[in-house]
């Protein structure tokens, strides 16, 4: 093993991962450290277009309001930046339309912006604003294989193997103060600790077996009345979901997805034939005349997994994790972006206060924990009430998803519940945030006058077209 020293007057920091929650990690490092190196063992195009290192990318991405306000201040400017590339920002309530339980959130101005932009094309922005700083240096095609420690058990760096030279495959060892892995879902930081002799993390999971299939339509002007797009949910009596997403290019991006096993079909027939199942019909009422641009193509997710490291008795030092090697969420709430953000600014807050050394992990971890609970609480509780999902459906978990189909009921009238929701959803305000009692009296009123029998709830067919098919 050769040592490649990257140590600094500052220190040196090694992230895993190049994406939006290692990128993000660096920015914030290079706070505190005199180099950051960022390594990941994709091929990083220089285009705006989906890769394989990150086989999400070429489905929707939503970023939340929490999320897009997050990266503005990391990087003061970004929302001009997108705009001026195409990417579209909009009002999450006025100009947009959310569908739960097959009750249409009523038209208000929620304060809150989003902004519509393909998932590569934030990633490459995000990239082109943290390599703006010459204190982090980025390198594609290296493979991270695992961590190095000293006699003490304190990760001191990493090994890996550069696949940029064809010639020399050798493993190598990158120095570091701090290793953080931002290495995503597939992350083997639990697997390389345990390969130190360290105990690895507790991992909770929620089988979800979800499938996306995604396709792409050409936007044309006064489709959906101008609006930037549909967010349709999954119910308990039509768990299918889908998303049209205005995107960079006068496009729009369509994602269907079914959970436990039920496959949006990839066939352009079947595809068009599943979205009209959804629990609206307003996304099909757009995609049946748009013109379509691409194939469908799918993609599955098995199962939201977190992974405990604030549980570990004693935190590895020297070493952090973030984004989906923590947590992944099943995608259908739109939360990995903005919670790998809000991570990164509580890890900016930690550096921040001095903290450093041993102290360090814990710190990091007490301050991530609270940033994770609140939309895995979100994601899982809403999984749990699809019907076949298993997981902890405590009694509160019970109490509040009866509480959210009144919410969802009475957002369809009264615009300030359907704000309220949507700032939650945003990660915005706290889930208890509903709880407040004028939001609970509007929600009690609200839902007890919306009439019987106006919803346009469409039932699941009895037997779903070509959607239970191997991927
Ligand atoms: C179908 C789908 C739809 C989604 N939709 C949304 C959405 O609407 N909104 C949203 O906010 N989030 C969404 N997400 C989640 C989102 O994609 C992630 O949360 C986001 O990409 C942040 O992840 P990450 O940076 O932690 O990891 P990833 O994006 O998975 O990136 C991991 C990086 O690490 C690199 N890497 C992996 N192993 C190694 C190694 N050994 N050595 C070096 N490099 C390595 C990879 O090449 C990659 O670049 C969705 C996810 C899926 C699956």
């Amino acid at each position: 093993m050769t040592t490649v020293s990257s140590s600094g007057r500052d220190g040196a920091a090694v992230v895993v991962g190049a994406s939006m929650a290692g990128l993000l990690a660096a920015r914030v490092l290079a706070e505190r450290f005199g180099r950051v190196t960022v390594l990941d063992s994709d091929t990083l195009p220089e285009d705006a277009v989906p890769r394989g290192g990150v086989p999400q990318s070429a489905h929707a991405h939503g970023l939340l309001a929490a999320g897009l306000r997050g990266l503005e201040e990391l990087f003061p400017g970004l929302i001009d930046e997108l705009v001026a590339r195409g990417g579209l920002v909009a009002d999450v309530q006025e100009q947009f339309r959310w569908v739960n339980d097959g009750y249409t959130i009523a038209r208000g101005r929620s304060g809150m912006q989003g902004i519509l932009i393909s998932r590569p094309l934030l990633e490459r922005e995000v990239r082109r604003r943290t390599l703006a700083d010459p204190r982090i240096e980025l390198f594609d095609r290296v493979d991270v294989r695992g961590l190095v420690s000293d006699d003490h058990g304190r990760v001191r760096g990493v090994a890996a193997v550069d696949r940029r030279d064809p010639a020399d495959r050798e493993s190598r060892r990158w120095d570091a103060d701090l290793v953080v892995d931002a290495s995503g879902r597939t992350s083997r930081a639990p697997d390389w600790l345990a390969a130190l002799g360290a105990e690895p993390p507790e991992e909770e999971r929620v089988e979800v077996d979800v499938a996306y299939s995604t396709r792409w339509y050409r936007r044309e002007p006064g489709q959906l009345d101008g609006d930037r797009g549909i967010v349709i949910a999954a119910t308990p009596g039509n768990p299918r979901a889908g998303f049209l997403l205005a995107q960079e290019g006068d496009r729009w991006i369509c994602a269907l997805g079914g959970y436990l096993g039920d496959r949006p079909p990839i066939d352009p027939d079947g595809f068009d034939a599943y979205a009209a199942t959804l629990p609206s019909p307003m996304l099909h009422e757009v995609i049946a005349s748009a013109e379509p641009i691409t194939e469908p193509r799918r993609f599955r997710f098995p199962a939201s997994v977190r992974r405990r490291y604030e549980r570990l008795a004693r935190p590895p030092e020297g070493l952090l994790v973030t984004g989906d090697a923590v947590c992944s969420f099943d995608p259908v709430y739109g939360q990995g972006m903005t919670v790998a953000c809000l991570e990164a600014l509580a890890l900016r807050d930690v550096l921040r206060r001095g903290v450093d050394g041993p102290a360090l992990p814990r710190a990091f971890w007490r301050a991530i924990e609270p940033v994770v609970d609140v939309p895995w609480e979100i994601a899982v509780g809403g999984d749990l009430r699809i019907p076949g999902v298993r997981g902890p459906l405590d009694r509160r978990t019970r109490v509040v998803n009866g509480y959210i189909g009144r919410v969802h009921r009475a957002a369809a009238l009264d615009p300030a519940v359907g704000t309220a929701f949507l700032r939650v959803a945003h990660l915005e305000a706290p889930p208890a945030s509903l709880m407040a009692p004028t939001v609970m009296a509007h929600v009690l009123v609200g839902s007890r006058r919306w009439p019987s029998g106006t919803t346009r709830l469409i039932p699941v067919p009895r037997s779903p077209v070509d959607s239970r098919s191997p991927v």
